[in-house]
C-alpha cells in the first residue's frame, strides 16, 4: 500500500519544493488527516521548519481502527509462516529507507545522524528476530494424559493502540508494531508531534509490504490519542511516555479494562564498585551511558554513585573523557555526538535543574566541546555537565533530568549506595561497575528495576534477546525478547477433565459428584 497525496501540496514521504517535509497518517483507505495541521522546527536551527503534518479528528481516528478491526479479521487468520514472511519483506522495506530517513530524523529530533541511521537499522533487525521467534513461542500446545487434555493456544488481542514519544520514535514503534503484526494483530501507531516525520514514512514503507489496514498511522496530540485508547475496537494500549501522560493513558484504558503495557520514565542509578579500573573503554560507556542523545534516553545513567576515595579520580576520569568524546553541534555532522534538546522549553527545564544545584553548593563542570563555526545559541543547545557536590536527596539526583546533565555523589559503605539506588519511586533500569563481574551481579540482585546493567548502561547493554521494561513507577509489562512478543497475546485454554468424559461417571475410580463439590482445589 502506498500512501497518496492528500491533495496537490501534501505529498506524503517526499521533500516538496521548499525542502520542508509535508505529511499525513494513513489508514487502509490511504492518507488521513483533516484535522489542524502542525509544524515541527528543526531543534538545532529553530527558524528552520523540517516540515507540516495533517492532524487527524476523533472522526478519522475512529473510522482508521474500524478499518484496522476488520482488517484484524482476515490477517489473524493468515498462517503465521504467511505473516512471518510478509513481516521480513516489511523489515527489509524500513531497512532501505534509513538512509533517506535518517536525515529526516536528525532534523526533526536533533538526533545524530549515526544514531538516526541506527534506528532504522534497528527497527528492521528487531522485526526479522521477531519473526525468528513468533512461531515457537505461539504454538499451540497439547497435553492428553490421564488427567484430560488440555490445548493452550496464542490469541491475537486484534486492534493494538500504540502510542510513543519523541526521543526514538522508530526503536520504540518498532518495539510495538513487530511483535503485534507478528502475532496477529493489527496496529494503530500514534507518534508525538515532536517527531512525526520519519517514523511515519518508515512505517508507510512497511506497511506497503503488508495487507492494508495491518499497520496505520494517527497524527495529533493529546485529543488524537484519547480518542484512540479509548476506541471500543482497541484491544490493547501499548505506550511509551512520562508517568502523567501514563496515568492518563490508564485512566481511559480503564473504562473498557483495556489491558496496557506501560514504558514509562526512569531514574537511573550507576552504581560503581571500588575495584573498578577506570581505563578508556570503561569511561567511554559510562559517559555515553549518560550522555547519549543528549541524555534524553530513558534508561541513560542518571545518577552515579562511587566510593568517597574514588570520587576525585572518577570526576577527573570523566571529565577527560568527555572532553575527548562529547562534540557537540549540527546533528547532521557525523563528527557530533551531542545534538540539541528537544524543545526550547525542555532545555531550560533541565538548565533550571543544574543551576538548582549548583545554588544548593554544587559544582557542575561543562564537559566537552563545539565543533568549530557552530553557533550552540542557535538552536536549542545545553552545555553537557557532570554535577559533583549534590546531596543524595537533592532535586538533581532524584528527579529524571532526561537531558545532557549527571550527578556523581559519593557513598562510604556500599549497603548505603544501594539504598539510595532504590530509594527512587522509578525502578527502570540501573548499573554495576566492577572488574569483578560476580561481584556485580550479586549487587546487581540487590537493585530494584526492570534491568541492571553490568559494567555498560544505554544502548551498550541492549540486546534483542533480553527483557526490557520497568517495575514500580517506571510502569509494567516488557518489550525486547521473548516476553515482548508474549504482550501481544492472550492465552487460550481449552480443557476437558478426565472425570467429566464421556462413559466415565461410576466408573471405579470416577469421583462422585458429592466428591466434586467438595473438592476445593483442582490438583
Ligand atoms: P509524553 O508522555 O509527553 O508523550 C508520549 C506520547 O503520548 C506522545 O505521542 C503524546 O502525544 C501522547 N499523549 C499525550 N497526551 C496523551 C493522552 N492524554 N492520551 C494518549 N496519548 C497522549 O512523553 P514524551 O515527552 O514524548 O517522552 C518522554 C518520556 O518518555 C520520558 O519520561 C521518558 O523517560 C519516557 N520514555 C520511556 C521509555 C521506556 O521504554 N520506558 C522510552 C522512551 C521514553
Amino acid at each position: 500500500m502506498t500512501a497518496a497525496p492528500p491533495d496537490d501540496d501534501m505529498v506524503v514521504g517526499n521533500m516538496v519544493a521548499s525542502n520542508r517535509v509535508v505529511g499525513s497518517g494513513f489508514g487502509a483507505g490511504g492518507p488521513v488527516g483533516t484535522g489542524v495541521p502542525f509544524r515541527r522546527e528543526n531543534p538545532a536551527r529553530p527558524n528552520e521548519i523540517v516540515g507540516e503534518m495533517a492532524a487527524c479528528t476523533a472522526d478519522e481516528v475512529s473510522d482508521i481502527v474500524e478499518a484496522a478491526a476488520a482488517a484484524q479479521r482476515d490477517w489473524a487468520r493468515r498462517p503465521t509462516p504467511e505473516r512471518v514472511d510478509l513481516l521480513r519483506r516489511a523489515a527489509d522495506a524500513v531497512g532501505a529507507s534509513a538512509k533517506r530517513l535518517a536525515p529526516v530524523l536528525t532534523a526533526e529530533l536533533g538526533k545524530p545522524i549515526d544514531d538516526s541511521a541506527g534506528e532504522m537499522g534497528f527497527a528492521a533487525a528487531f522485526a526479522h528476530h521477531v519473526a525468528t521467534r513468533v512461531e515457537a513461542l505461539t504454538a499451540e500446545s497439547v497435553v492428553d494424559d490421564d488427567a484430560g487434555r488440555v490445548v493452550v493456544t496464542h490469541e491475537p488481542h486484534g486492534v493494538v493502540a500504540a502510542i510513543v514519544p519523541w526521543n526514538a520514535p522508530l526503536i520504540l514503534s518498532s518495539l510495538k508494531v513487530a511483535p503485534a503484526v507478528a502475532t496477529g494483530n493489527t496496529v494503530v501507531v500514534k507518534p508525538s508531534p515532536l517527531a512525526p516525520f520519519a517514523v511515519t514514512e518508515a512505517l508507510a514503507a512497511m506497511a506497503a509490504e503488508l495487507p492494508p489496514g495491518v499497520i496505520s498511522v494517527v497524527h495529533g496530540g493529546a485529543d488524537v490519542g484519547e480518542a484512540l485508547v479509548g476506541h471500543r475496537d482497541v484491544a490493547k494500549v501499548a505506550f511509551t511516555g512520562g508517568e502523567v501522560v501514563g496515568r492518563s493513558v490508564l485512566r481511559t484504558a480503564a473504562e473498557r479494562i483495556t489491558p496496557t503495557v506501560m514504558e514509562l520514565g526512569g531514574n537511573d542509578a550507576a552504581v560503581i564498585l571500588d575495584d573498578l579500573t577506570l581505563d578508556d573503554d570503561v569511561m567511554e560507556r559510562m559517559v555515553f551511558g549518560a550522555f547519549l542523545t543528549s541524555g534524553q534516553v530513558c534508561m541513560a545513567a542518571k545518577r552515579i554513585y562511587v566510593p568517597e576515595h574514588r570520587l576525585g579520580e572518577l570526576v577527573d576520569r570523566f571529565r577527560e573523557t568527555a572532553d575527548r568524546v562529547l562534540v557537540g553541534g549540527d546533528p547532521a555532522d557525523r563528527r557530533v555526538t551531542i545534538g540539541p534538546l528537544v524543545t526550547r522549553a525542555h532545555r531550560d527545564r533541565v538548565a533550571d535543574l543544574v543551576a538548582g544545584a549548583v545554588d544548593g553548593g554544587a559544582t557542575a563542570h561543562a564537559l566537552g566541546t563545539f565543533v568549530d563555526s557552530w553557533d550552540p545559541e542557535e538552536g536549542y543547545f545545553l552545555r553537557p555537565t557532570l554535577v559533583v557536590g549534590a546531596a543524595a536527596d537533592s532535586t538533581i539526583v532524584t528527579t529524571e533530568q532526561f537531558g545532557p546533565t549527571v550527578p556523581v555523589v559519593g557513598y562510604d559503605d556500599l549497603d548505603r549506595a544501594v539504598e539510595w539506588a532504590n530509594a527512587s519511586d522509578l525502578g527502570l533500569a540501573s548499573s554495576v561497575w566492577s572488574d569483578d563481574e560476580e561481584r556485580a551481579f550479586d549487587v546487581g540482585r540487590r537493585l530494584r528495576a526492570g534491568m541492571t546493567f553490568v559494567n555498560c548502561h544505554n544502548r551498550a547493554g541492549m540486546s534483542l534477546r533480553v527483557p526490557f521494561g520497568g517495575v514500580k513507577r517506571s510502569g509494567f509489562g516488557r518489550e525486547f525478547a521473548d516476553a515482548g512478543i508474549a504482550e501481544y497475546t492472550a492465552t487460550h485454554a481449552l480443557h476437558a477433565p478426565a472425570s467429566v468424559r464421556a462413559g466415565t461417571r461410576g466408573r471405579a475410580g470416577a469421583p462422585s459428584a458429592g466428591a466434586l463439590a467438595g473438592r476445593a482445589y483442582p490438583t
